[in-house]
């Protein structure tokens, strides 16, 4: 799939378009979801232009695993959810909007099990 440079998470990271940003290192880029399904909800996404899963590098791949992984401990320490779902989509038939790979961390709490 083509990539769309234009897509909403590539002007957050030129800059041109704003994000609460929670953490960033030189492959990855964390920053609050605008419309979080939990207080807590943080997207993870690579610098790298890659729309899907399958265009990403390994390196990205690896990359963003692990900082999902810091998200997750980090949004456990401050909220203590009882569970935790790392969830990315690729394509609209799978609920892509916005076609920029990206892993949703998001807190769950007793009975709301879906991803979104
Ligand atoms: P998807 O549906 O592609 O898996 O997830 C896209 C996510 O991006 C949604 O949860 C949506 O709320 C979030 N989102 C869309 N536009 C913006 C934006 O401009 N800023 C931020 N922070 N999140 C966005």
């Amino acid at each position: 799939m083509s990539y769309d440079s234009n897509n909403i998470f590539a002007q957050i990271l030129r800059g041109q378009a704003p994000c609460i940003k929670v953490f960033e290192d030189q492959m990855t880029l964390v920053f609050m979801d605008i419309m979080p399904q939990a207080d807590g909800h943080l997207l993870v996404i690579p610098k790298e232009p890659a729309s899907q899963i399958f265009e990403l590098s390994d390196d990205a791949a690896a990359a963003c695993m692990l900082t999902a992984r810091k998200a997750a401990i980090a949004v456990r320490a401050a909220l203590n959810p009882p569970g935790m779902i790392l969830a990315q989509a690729n394509g609209s038939a799978a609920g892509q909007t916005v076609p920029h790979f990206h892993i949703h961390v998001i807190p769950r709490h007793s009975g709301e099990f879906l991803a979104p």
